[in-house]
């Protein structure tokens, strides 16, 4: 038996034949042309292909992943047509009168480097996302390549009928995107970072996944007997007897934990004195609202509606929003959908908004900010917000308020284009509840003041957090100082609670403290009404909250 520990990035057990997926056919040779121009023309014709290849990539992500997901390959897209990638390719290609592959692979390699050289956790998971779009692009110039070996690499696992462990030096977000899942047992690679997108995509995916394994996970193992841990991190090869009972065990209590949380579905989410609290979930686009009905969500307590606005070349219109906002009511059929007014800025960013380059954006031009700044812009968010409450239950809720004056001016905002719709003789609900996130100090410790003009408060904790501990949210190096369970930050959502129950308003709360089981039962005491989290985590914490 060899035992290989690598780091667990996605949880589940497997058991199977491990299936490694070899990319020496896939060195970049250097050749020299005579023409620049000419290569130059092939370069971009190669662009023009691969832009088109992630377009189908990221419809077909959007079925499997979901919308939010499915971004990434529009930010591929989008990075194929960036001055930043094609510029030093294109300069390689004159100066130096290589082939297009050659520069494309030794430009690229440069820019991933730069990236991982920030020496930052999570920039250096986007060098996967270059080297990701230069072995497409390599790939389209010399024809064919990575993603067919990959498939190929599938389809020999399921041509013995049988489903196996898929190992690699690593793999790219875009064949992960592509994998099997009937056919993938589990993911095993010799590098990758926990923040990469494929980790990500095997998380969401419900692939067990090991990476960092190094070079010990070799092309050798192929057709050898193994388990994979994806949450210990650990994979053994022709496991003993000792091992495979504590992998049989481990699958057991796995199976086991599943089925027990199967019987909180569709029951109302109870504290052990009975307190009725509300379980939603998050999502970031129509296409998650199935995650939330399988996941047994009571509602949607957070509809991250830039998500709308992100990845595209221009403003979403009315319509388009509107038939998003609807499709969503309708899909919940009653149950409420809490859509949050657009949160651009910040680490959310889209070209066409043209925002000035800013020094600390997420101290900006910033979600409520920008929709008070551009009233247009925000008119018609609501607009189709109101047309969709006609077809189910349906509230709005404002991002990043931070004084009265700001709720009361985007609720003017709310009442001029009630006024519009009715004198159109538009069908909407005039009651729609507006709604606060609580996510800056400020309002929580005036929220006092704002509980009397809010119908119902929502506390962002992630920001919350940020705000109140000065602890930037994406900067992975001040991560040591980000207590979440820091008593500052409790007192301000107790004193949200309290205050908004004083009103008479209900408090939930739909920042990822909402799904930290560790403090649920403090939360629950503070008497909050409502969380809203992940899909996948909406049983596990109804058990919680049951359990106390
Ligand atoms: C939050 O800040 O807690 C929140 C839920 O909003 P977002 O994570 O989208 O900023
Ligand atoms: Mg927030």
């Amino acid at each position: 038996m060899t035992a290989l520990q690598g780091k667990g990035v996605s949880a589940g057990v497997a058991r199977g034949k491990v299936v490694f997926l070899e990319r020496g056919g896939c060195a970049v040779k250097k050749k020299l042309v005579n023409d620049a121009a000419d290569e130059v023309k092939r370069l971009r014709a190669a662009l023009k292909t691969a832009a088109a290849q992630l377009d189908a990539l990221e419809a077909e992500a959007e079925a499997k992943l979901g919308r939010e997901q499915a971004l990434l390959f529009e930010v591929h897209r989008m990075m194929l047509e960036d001055d930043d990638f094609i510029d030093p390719i294109v300069a390689m290609i004159e100066t130096e009168l290589v082939c297009a592959e050659y520069a494309t692979d030794a430009a690229s390699a440069r820019l991933a480097r730069d990236f991982t050289e920030m020496n930052d956790e999570y920039m250096s998971a986007r060098a996967a996302d270059v080297k990701d779009v230069a072995r497409r692009v390599v790939e389209v110039l010399s024809g064919g390549g990575r993603s067919d070996a990959c498939a190929a690499a599938c389809a020999a696992a399921c041509g013995g009928g049988e489903p196996a462990i898929l190992a690699s030096d690593d793999f790219s977000p875009s064949e992960t995107a592509q994998l099997d899942r009937s056919f993938v047992l589990a993911l095993a690679s010799q590098a990758g970072s926990a923040n990469s997108h494929t980790a990500i995509f095997a998380r969401t995916m419900g692939i067990p996944a090991v990476i960092g394994l190094g070079e010990a996970l070799a092309a050798g193992l192929a057709g050898k007997e193994a388990v994979l841990d994806g949450e210990s991190g650990v994979l053994c090869i022709e496991p003993d007897e000792k091992t495979l009972a504590a992998f049989l065990q481990k699958k057991n209590l796995l199976a086991e934990e599943t089925a027990r949380l199967e019987r909180f579905r569709g029951k109302e989410t109870r504290t052990r004195d009975g307190r009725r609290i509300r379980l939603y979930a998050n999502i970031g686009s129509v296409a998650d609202v199935d995650a939330a009905l399988s996941g047994d969500a009571e509602g949607i307590g957070l509809f991250r509606s830039e998500f709308l606005y992100l990845g595209r070349e221009d403003f979403p219109d009315e319509d388009v929003q509107y038939e998003s906002y609807k499709s969503a009511a309708c899909k919940m059929n009653g149950k409420p959908v809490v859509i949050r007014t657009l949160d651009i800025g910040a680490d959310k960013q889209a070209a066409y908004f043209k925002l000035p380059h800013e020094e600390n954006p997420a101290l900006g031009m910033r979600a409520i900010r920008i929709c008070l700044t551009n009233k247009a812009l925000f008119k018609t968010q609501l607009r189709a917000i109101y047309r969709a409450s006609a077809h189910g239950n349906v509230a709005i809720m404002f991002p990043m308020i931070a004084s009265a004056s700001e709720l009361r001016q985007a609720k003017a905002v709310a009442a001029e284009v009630r006024r519009q719709l009715e004198a159109e003789k538009t069908a909407f609900n005039p009651k729609t509840p507006i709604g606060i996130m609580v996510e800056t100090p400020a309002s929580a410790i005036i929220s006092d003041v704002l509980a009397k003009e809010a119908d119902f408060f929502s506390i962002g904790s992630n920001d919350l957090t940020q705000y109140t501990l000065a602890v930037d949210r994406q900067n992975e190096s001040v991560n040591q100082f980000c207590d979440t369970h820091h008593e500052a930050l409790l007192r301000l959502i107790k004193t949200t609670v309290d205050n908004g129950h004083r009103e008479g308003i209900p408090v939930g709360l739909c920042g990822t403290l909402g799904a930290d089981l560790t403090l649920t039962q403090v939360l629950v005491d503070m008497g909050l009404d409502e969380l809203s989290v992940e899909p996948s985590l909406i049983l596990k914490l109804r058990s919680r909250i049951a359990e106390g």
